[in-house]
């Protein structure tokens, strides 16, 4: 695993699985930690795959044993390559490498057939012909055992025989599918002779037209784990009764290695959803702007939303691993970006709501300035210097100015002073209206000599931040919040009714300092006294850099109870 990518400061927090693995390489059961991550290439990788990418591809990295990425494309009908790419993007964008090549199920079709072929031969599986409907009527209930099906006392030859019909496309889909004969009265339900193969004539991204049965998931994967010799096979609480299909599965092949289940919580967190299923229905109906909508906690749409790999790791070594359901607070993801942010982001002055500043004694003695250096971080010198330009005419926010107001307002007030942030105290004298009564401009005069010093008589309360209306950059800025109005839209009958029309505002004609125009897409700000802003990947043209909110610089929940 390549620690320099992630850092070497990013163990994992011990948690109850490093203590299984702790105990199983102590006992000597096993000597390389291998693990793997698993998605279904039907959909992008989300904020709670990334806790499972952390964990599988962190334990490789830590035990420096390895960890494989595997599709699980089993089933081609909801399967893309376009969600292939985006996957293998989003776990090396993470800061991931997986071992040797990306593997696929589909890579093992013709082995599992072959496994299925052993069952049968042991009288463990056969053919049924009973269709979907049928098989589901006969399944029973969690209160009521299920029924046998008519056709599962076909001798082993006549089950060999339609096995190899179904494989070769005699059977419609539905018509006939391949089930293990377990048990139809278990008190699990996985146990009660679950479905091992059906038909489905849909060509598949890796195997073309070479099969018309798929195995199902719950064959597939624990073959797959025990060929790739996965030493812990991590999946969510949902599969626990499902180990044991698995393990019934692996105890009645002939395969050397038996890779072993470890169920963890899911991550659940708070105003997003994290099901495949509802991010495709958002996309599909056109919700949101694609699966990288900067609102959705999708991988992509985190990173261009303006998160950095290192705060997603951050997050999940956070959230820990565990076996209880929990609901995750926004605010914990919001927190590592913001920190992230605040130590990395270099800092810039950006007027989302301008109003014109006139500086009627701009050129008099001591009111001269074209041109001044400022830093870039207040705390990082080694981050360097900028050089930002002053006139007469400046551009200050809407919000930080009033003709009157008591003492809690700290900003540009008529007859007050206030300081320009890096440049001159300023007093303001008058303001122009429109018809409307709108403040459209501000007549001010700079205190001579007051930039970069303290002077007596002039030591305003507040700083504001301004931008130079000659040379600034006219560009949108497009202020997000969360896309749904309910913390758990998930839990909701009709989730799509909770997504907030209002998570998406464009303001237009924001008014930036001109060296943000060379901003290029993915790059990161904090737009002093804003927040924190990243320039968008897909709306941004060279010279004219779009930006999305990533996030305000205080928690809201804090702020509100400060
Ligand atoms: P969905 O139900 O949205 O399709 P999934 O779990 O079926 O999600 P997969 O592509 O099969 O999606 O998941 C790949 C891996 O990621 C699995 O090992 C799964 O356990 C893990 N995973 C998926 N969602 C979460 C989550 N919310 N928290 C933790 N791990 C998750
Ligand atoms: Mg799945």
């Amino acid at each position: 695993m390549d620690a320099e990518a992630t850092g070497t400061e990013e163990r994992i927090p011990r948690n109850f699985i490093t203590e299984i693995i702790d105990h199983d390489l102590e006992a000597g059961t096993v000597s390389k930690v291998v693990t793997r991550f698993p998605p279904e290439p039907n959909g992008y990788l989300h904020i709670g795959h990334a806790k499972s990418i952390c964990l599988n591809f962190g334990l490789a990295r830590d035990y420096h044993g390895e960890c494989n990425l595997r599709l699980d494309d089993t089933n081609p009908v909801k399967e893309s390559m376009e969600y292939v790419r985006a996957i293998e993007r989003d776990v090396n964008w993470l800061g991931f490498s997986w071992s040797g090549e990306v593997r696929h199920s589909s890579d093992y079709f013709e082995i599992l057939y072959g496994y299925a072929v052993e069952l049968i031969r042991k009288g463990l599986a056969y053919v049924d012909e009973l269709s979907p409907e049928q098989i589901r009527e006969y399944r029973g209930s969690f209160s009521e055992p299920g029924r046998n099906s008519p056709y599962r006392d076909r001798s082993v030859e006549e089950n060999l025989a339609l096995f190899e019909k179904m494989r070769s496309g005699d059977f419609g889909e539905g018509k006939a599918c391949l089930r293990a004969r377990i048990d139809m009265a278990s008190p699990f339900i996985c146990m009660r002779d679950p479905v091992l193969y059906r038909v489905r004539f849909s060509s598949h991204e890796q195997t073309g037209d070479r099969w018309c049965i798929y195995p199902m998931y719950d064959f597939t994967h624990c073959i797959s784990d025990s060929l790739e010799g996965i030493t812990h096979s991590i999946c969510t609480l949902e599969f626990q009764d499902n180990r044991r299909l698995y393990d019934w599965v692996l105890d009645n092949i002939s395969i050397p290695h038996h890779s072993h289940q470890y169920e963890m919580s899911r991550l659940n967190l708070e105003y997003s959803i994290t099901s495949k299923r509802k991010l495709t229905q958002l996309v599909e109906q056109g919700v949101v702007d694609g699966w990288d909508d900067p609102r959705l906690t999708t991988i992509a749409g985190l990173r261009r939303r303006g998160y950095t790999p290192r705060s997603i790791r951050e997050f999940c070594r956070r959230i820990g691993v565990t076996k209880q359901e929990n609901n995750v607070e926004m605010e914990a993801l919001e927190t590592c970006i913001r920190e992230d942010l605040n130590d990395h982001a270099p800092r810039a002055m950006a007027v989302l709501r301008p109003v014109r500043l006139i500086i009627d004694n701009y050129g008099a003695e001591g009111v001269t300035l074209t041109e001044l250096r400022v830093p870039n971080h207040p705390e990082h010198p080694e981050m360097g210097e900028r050089t930002i330009t002053f006139g007469r005419e400046l551009f200050i926010d809407e919000s930080d100015f009033r003709e009157a107001a008591n003492k809690q307002y700290k900003r540009l007030v008529l007859g007050k002073e206030v300081r320009l942030r890096h440049a001159f105290v300023i007093r303001a004298v008058s303001c122009e209206k429109d018809a409307q009564g709108r403040v459209v401009a501000v007549h001010a005069e700079a205190i001579p000599g007051s930039v970069g010093a303290t002077l007596e008589g002039h030591k305003p309360k507040g700083v504001i931040h301004w931008v130079n209306a000659a040379d600034c950059l006219r560009t949108e800025v497009r202020l997000l919040g969360r896309l749904f109005k309910v913390p758990n839209p998930g839990a909701e009958d009709d989730f799509m009714s909770t997504v907030d029309p209002a998570s998406l505002e464009v303001v237009e004609g924001a008014a930036l300092e001109h060296g943000l125009a060379a901003a290029r897409p993915l790059d990161s700000f904090q737009f002093e006294r804003e927040g924190y802003f990243c320039v968008d990947s897909r709306y941004s043209k060279e010279g004219r850099p779009v930006f999305n909110l990533t996030v305000a610089l205080r928690d809201s929940k804090k702020a509100a109870a400060a």
